[in-house]
Parts: structure tokens; sequence; C-alpha cells
């Protein structure tokens, strides 16, 4: 057994742990309307990571304290499954769900059309069934595809994916190991249309220098993302067409 010190993330060719270069993704899907009863939904698997995101909504807000006048209020809440991770996560939330939750509901409010359903609730429910790095990204990014399964109006999707340093190098999409070693970790969603940034996270060190490499390798990453975002949504109403043609 090595210890954290001995295992090397990035070998003498620059390519890392898992055979990836350095700007490379690790291999995404995502699914939508995998769940009957939610108003939308989707399943993302993004290197070992495996998440359900369930919309239901707009409906009137509750408990009535919660609502907004003026507009809808997008509650996320992220959990992770006890058997998600190598160590039995404790299930109910924790501070880290709890922060997890809170950024991304205010990513997603940023790209929904809030404004056209005063005093609603927005519930998106991001279940992680398997936890392998950059799980906040990844439950972002197919909350983006369940909302707009659901109908429900977006000024844009939300693209995310992370970036970090291991041993003195950037690299994209951080994989388990790279995130447990390596020296920082930077998850960042964006609106494609407006290049807006709605998350911005950083654990670790950068340089400007890095972050500068770091945030343009992840605006590169995301172009690539949204695409698979899109291609999921144009097959879930080619799905659609296709059936109506059959009647
Ligand atoms: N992790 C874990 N147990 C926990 C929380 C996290 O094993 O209680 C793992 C999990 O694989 C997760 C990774 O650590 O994806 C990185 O967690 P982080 O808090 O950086 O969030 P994420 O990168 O998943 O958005």
């Amino acid at each position: 057994m090595g210890t954290a010190s001995d295992i090397k993330l990035i070998n003498e060719d620059g390519l890392r742990l898992d055979g990836r270069s350095a700007d490379e993704l690790r291999p995404m899907k995502i699914e939508t309307d995998v769940l009957a009863r939610a108003d939308g939904s989707a399943y993302i698997e993004w290197g070992g990571n495996k998440i359900l995101v369930a919309v239901y909504g707009p409906r009137e807000a509750f408990p009535k304290h919660t609502q907004d006048i003026d507009k809808a209020v997008v509650k996320a809440r992220y959990n992770m499954a006890a058997f998600s991770v190598d160590e039995r996560k404790r299930p109910g939330p924790d501070r880290r769900s709890m922060e997890i939750s809170k950024v991304i509901s205010e990513a997603l409010s940023s790209a929904v059309m809030v404004n056209q359903f005063p005093r609603a609730e927005i519930d998106v429910y991001i279940e992680v069934l398997q936890a392998d790095a950059g799980t906040r990204i990844a439950g972002l990014t197919a909350s983006s595809v369940a909302l707009a399964a659901a109908g429900i109006p977006m000024k844009d999707m939300v693209v995310g994916c992370t970036a970090g340093k291991v041993e003195g190098q950037v690299v994209l999409d951080l994989s388990k190991e790279e995130d447990n070693f390596g020296q920082a970790d930077l998850p960042m969603a964006v609106l494609p249309k407006s290049g807006n940034v709605v998350l911005l996270q950083m654990d670790g060190d950068l340089s400007v220098e890095e972050f500068e490499k770091a945030s343009s390798m992840i605006l590169e990453a995301t172009k690539k993302i949204h695409k698979i975002q899109r291609d999921a949504l144009a097959g879930k109403y080619k799905a659609i067409a296709l059936e109506r043609s059959g009647e």
C-alpha cells in the first residue's frame, strides 16, 4: 500500500493515473426523464459519479414564509447516499451538503426566469448515488438539464466543470485521487450564452497565472459539456416526436 506521498499522479509522459492528458474530461453521459413522478429529471454519469436529479414545480412555495412576492425560489437539496462513498456517509444533512445545496440553488436561480413565478418554489433534489470527486458540479450540470426537461423557462443552461493543481500542474476535471492528494480544486459554472460565472469556489492555492489557466481550461470544456446537455434534451424531444408520428 502506498501513502499519499508515494502516489505519482502524473507520469513522465504527462499522463494522469487514469491515462488522461491535462485538459481531458472524464467520460460523461446524461439521460433525461428517468423518473416518472418528477416534472423533470436527469441522470448523469461523469467519471465514477452517478447522480440522479428530480425537479418539481413551479408550485406554491411552502412554508409560506419562504415565498418571495416578486419571484420563484429555487430550492436545491444535495444529498449523498450512505453507500455513495468508500467510508459510509452518515445519512442526513451536514455542513458540506448544506453549503453545496446553497451554492447550487444560487447558481440555478441565475439561469431560471424566476420573475415569471412569484410566490412559487422550484424544488431540485440531487441524489448522489456514487461519488468520485466533482459531485457538486456534476449535480449542478444535471440539474439544469432536469429543469429544462421540466419545461421551466430559463435564460440559459448552467454548465460546470472543475480544474485544479496536481504535482504543480494545472489539470482539468479532477479525479478522486487528484482531489484527495492534489494542491488545489476549482469548481466553476457558467451560463454559456453570456459567459456569466454563477458558481466559483476554490480549495487550496493557485497563483494568478494558474487560476487563469485553470479557468480557461474549464471554459473550453464547458463547450463540450453543453453539447452533451443539449444532446440529452434533443434525445427527449426526438422521442416525443417519434411517439406522436406513430399515433
Ligand atoms: N467524499 C467522501 N465523503 C464525504 C464527502 C466527500 O468520500 O463525506 C468524497 C467524494 O468522492 C467527493 C469527493 O470526496 O466527490 C470530493 O468532495 P468535495 O467536498 O471536494 O466535493 P465535490 O468535489 O464532490 O463537489
